[in-house]
């Protein structure tokens, strides 16, 4: 059994320990403090008997568990994330732990009165009679993704420690900066070394994700002609009336406030505007490749169809591709969602396999030739104070990863 008590006290260890990423850093990790969590997890993969230890110049780290079996398994790896968001303070994180949680309002905090309650976050009543770890409501907790690493660890653990359970090679890596998204691309997968891969990385047990939005950004360029305004007539363009004309062409409810599943989007997302020039920041996303690609296309006609209407070049548009859906990547080797969900149901565990609305590190792996689908590591409310996990889906996810090594090897045994 996984020991309850050493998990907790492992990532208490890990959350305790500032790791927050920079976004206006260009260094790699973005910010020296996550070098602190890193060099402890490299030192504790070795103490604990892994082999190929690694820890590059960027702050990856690599580990292989060797395979305990004669025939011949694929590779598969467990990949998790060190930062936190830069989105709330990661510092000073107090960690508190309620035993045998009834569903009642958990008071974060009295002095600043910041409570927990099923009334607003309902999936608290899920975890009814488990033990909860929550913050003291000034930071955010780091279970997104420290959870992961501490159910990666706990598992290499227990296979070390219970060599009758048969396995292949498991790889293991830690990375950096995830949650400013450049989590895989220093990302070695060639020194890595596995078929394939697993971000744990997703929120509510049971949560198995291999589909992420199609995503890129969109800059909009509106030119106008600043004149005074008392002589202005036939002269000025103001830019931003122009702006507007852009905005109100493209529909209005597919936006993220009116759409869920696998509805895509535009989202305007920033506005910046004077009368001789107005930007507008987009982002696109959509699940579906074509529909994806016909988003961009109308973005493009809309500059086309008001440059024309007004006899004038006031719009100029941008459009960079960001990431794609690992969908088309793992598709063709769908046995290793598979194995995911029957590692979960042998554990009583209900799958559930909904798309991403946002992007993984696991989608720019599946494109880099690692094929990653993302699993969860227990924890909800990611980004903020209201971030909680509950310690029976630590240990459910766990078990999910030792449970997957078995699996795999006795699927290709001879
Ligand atoms: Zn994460």
């Amino acid at each position: 059994m996984i020991d309850k008590q050493q998990l907790i006290k492992r990532f208490i260890s890990y959350v305790t320990i500032d790791t927050e990423s920079d976004p206006n850093s260009d260094t790699t990790p973005s910010s020296a403090k996550q070098w602190d969590l890193a060099n402890k997890l490299a030192k504790e993969l070795k103490d604990m008997g892994m082999s190929d230890v690694s820890i590059d110049e960027n702050a990856y780290i690599m580990a292989t568990l060797p395979s305990n079996v004669e025939h011949d398994v694929p590779v598969i790896g467990f990949i998790s994330h060190f930062d936190t968001t830069p989105d709330f303070t990661g510092a000073n994180v107090k960690p508190q732990i309620v035993e045998n949680y009834q569903g009642e309002d958990l008071v974060l905090n009295a002095e600043e009165n910041i409570i927990l309650s099923p009334d607003y976050f309902e999936d608290l009543l899920l975890y009814k009679g488990q033990t909860l770890i929550t913050t003291d409501g000034t930071t955010l907790l780091g279970a997104d993704d420290k959870a992961g690493i501490t159910e990666i660890m706990e598992a290499m653990k227990y296979l070390i420690n219970n060599p009758q359970i048969k396995h292949g090679t498991i790889k293991v890596g830690f990375t950096p900066d995830e949650e400013i998204g450049r989590g895989a691309h220093k990302f070695n997968v060639e020194k890595f070394g596995a078929d394939w891969a697993y971000t744990m990385d997703g929120s509510q047990i049971g949560e198995l994700e291999y589909e992420n939005f199609n995503a890129a950004g969109a800059t909009v360029k509106v030119n106008g002609k600043i004149v005074h305004p008392g002589y202005a007539k036939g002269k000025m363009i103001n830019s931003m009336y122009f702006a507007t004309e852009f905005i109100n062409a493209l529909p209005r409810l597919e936006t993220p406030e009116h759409t869920e599943g696998y509805e895509g989007f535009f989202h305007l997302y920033s506005i910046d505007g004077l009368v001789e020039e107005t930007t507008l920041k987009y982002i696109i996303r959509d699940h579906d490749k074509d529909i994806f690609e016909a988003r961009k296309a109308l973005l493009e006609k809309v500059v086309f169809d008001l440059n024309t209407k007004f006899e004038n070049e006031v719009f100029e548009i941008d459009i960079k591709d960001q990431y794609f859906n690992m969908k088309e990547k793992v598709e063709p080797v769908m046995h290793i969602v598979d194995i995911a969900e029957e590692a979960m149901k042998a554990l009583d565990i209900k799958p559930l396999i909904k798309p991403i609305r946002g992007g993984t590190d696991g989608s720019q792996l599946s494109y880099m030739g690692l094929p990653c689908p993302n699993i969860f590591a227990g924890g909800h409310n990611f980004h903020g104070r209201y971030e909680y996990v509950p310690v029976e889906s630590m240990i459910k996810a766990t078990e999910v990863i030792c449970k997957i090594a078995e699996i795999t090897a006795e699927k290709y045994k001879g």
